[in-house]
């Protein structure tokens, strides 16, 4: 039987990826990613997937963002039992990330359940945090460019994608056939993480679409950190940085790091105000085999690559709100990313309508989120019920996104030797996935298309 793969999530959208792989009585699923964004699609989330967990016999996982793995605590609750197979660092991340999801889930319904805002009595979580721990004690690393075997006829192997730390091309081997998925692909030359592995070739290739038809800033980012640094040091001010917990907020403690080296901006306290992403930095610190050259002479050199000279982390509620009596200049680095939640708001509530504060958006801004208004200009925002005035500066820089651009995608894809038989762009928006699909087309001459939603393909 020639093995088969159905697109059951990220066709189409950028969320729920899950492709499951039908090879000679093998069911694979490669990616367990929970919808997120537009009420439409998350409602997807409680629709059953069309598989049944007990009858899966592995899962694939390329990383630990909750798109890609967010459904496997709802996966393990509802029988799974089969491994989850993703590389070491995914396992470390996946530790904090569901349980900490299952936390949010539960938050939620218990909202629903105390304000009556809910059409089900009672609003229940997708999952909780049982079932998180269920679906973490089927994790089961492997280090990458290592065979292993899923599921019988089935052999996966991991190659770093510089994505987040632990982020993997995903390359199967059933029946003869080899199928390669990208992941989330990273960028070339940029700091902390090494660049996407080579691959050189495949039948059936699936490539990630994020960022299809984009490109990103020339710039390495630091001209606009410098910028809001100094903002911060002439008028004695703080500078917020809501940042993502994971990626992000390392990028940018090393960056900071290495513009004090450079003495392009003076040692300025530091503190990260987030206990996910102070659990994030001490995993992406315990794997420097998946760090660049320059992270590693870092560390070689004695030095601690995410450390900035006047670092502090505040773990504790009592610890972050003492930073409101702050005097800068100092730098505060909160979640959430996109100033919907998280320590980051009752910052902001404190700080915006100080002139002499300053906000630097390090990553993308939804439409909707108090990060796009603010970026957008706002003139005030709400927070906690108050209506906020914007005095403080706002700063933003596009240049540290963790996906591949354009370019960057097909510059990897250039590396393979010969066209695979099909190619589906996935993981994007209609607009981003057919921009990726024209230009593979035009420029590599490959057949190529969209990946439609509930569709089978031979692998
Ligand atoms: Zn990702």
């Amino acid at each position: 039987m020639t093995p088969s793969l159905t697109f059951l999530g990220a066709a189409g959208t950028v969320t729920g990826a899950k492709f499951l792989l039908d090879a000679d009585g093998a069911r694979v699923l490669m990616e367990c990613g929970m919808f997120q964004g537009l009420r439409e699609l998350r409602a997807r989330n409680w629709a059953a997937p069309p598989i049944d967990p007990r009858r899966l016999s592995a899962v694939l996982l390329s990383h630990a963002h909750i798109d890609h793995s967010g459904y496997l605590p709802r996966l393990a609750r509802d029988g799974f039992q089969g491994p989850i197979v993703c590389s070491p660092g995914t396992a470390d991340l996946l530790r904090i990330m569901l349980p900490d999801a299952a936390r949010l889930q539960e938050e939620e319904a218990e909202f629903r359940n105390r304000e009556r805002a809910t059409r089900h009595q009672p609003a229940l979580p997708l999952f909780t945090e049982a079932d998180a721990a269920r679906a973490l004690a089927l994790v089961r690393p492997v280090a990458f460019e290592r065979a292993t075997t899923p599921a019988p006829g089935v052999t996966a192997t991991f190659h770093p994608s510089g994505h987040i730390l632990g982020a993997s091309i995903v390359d199967v081997q059933t029946g003869g056939r080899r199928l390669v998925y990208s992941g989330d692909l990273g960028r070339y030359d940029v700091p902390v993480m090494r660049d996407p592995v080579r691959v050189d070739g495949a039948d059936t290739l699936l490539v990630e679409s994020t960022y299809g038809n984009r490109r990103h800033p020339s710039d390495d980012g630091t001209p606009v950190i410098e910028q809001a640094v100094q903002r911060a040091v002439t008028q004695r001010g703080v500078l917020l940085v809501p940042a993502f917990a994971i990626g992000r907020t390392q990028d940018l403690l090393y960056l900071l790091r290495e513009l004090e080296g450079a003495g392009r901006i003076p040692d300025v306290p530091v503190y990260l105000d987030s206990p996910m992403g102070i659990e994030a930095t001490a995993i992406y610190a315990r794997h420097p085999e998946e760090h660049d050259d320059a992270a590693r002479a870092v560390a070689r050199a004695g030095g601690e690559p995410f450390v900035p000279r006047r670092f502090e982390v505040t773990r504790t509620r009592d610890d972050s709100k003492r930073l409101n009596g702050l005097d800068g200049p100092a730098i505060v680095i909160a979640g959430s990313g996109m100033a919907t939640g998280g320590r980051i708001l009752h910052h902001l509530r404190r700080r915006l309508p100080e002139p002499r504060t300053t906000v630097l958006f390090v990553g993308y801004q939804a439409a909707g989120t108090r990060g796009r208004m603010l970026r957008e200009g706002a003139e005030r925002v709400r927070i906690f019920g108050a209506d906020i005035p914007v005095r403080a500066t706002i700063l933003a820089t596009d240049a540290l996104s963790a996906h591949a651009d354009q370019a960057e995608l097909l510059r990897w894809l250039a590396g393979f030797r010969r066209a695979p038989a099909r190619t589906f762009c996935v993981h994007g928006e209609p607009d981003a996935a057919a921009a990726l699909r024209d230009a593979i087309k035009g420029q590599l001459g490959w057949p190529c298309e969209v990946a439609a939603d509930g569709a089978t393909t031979a692998v």
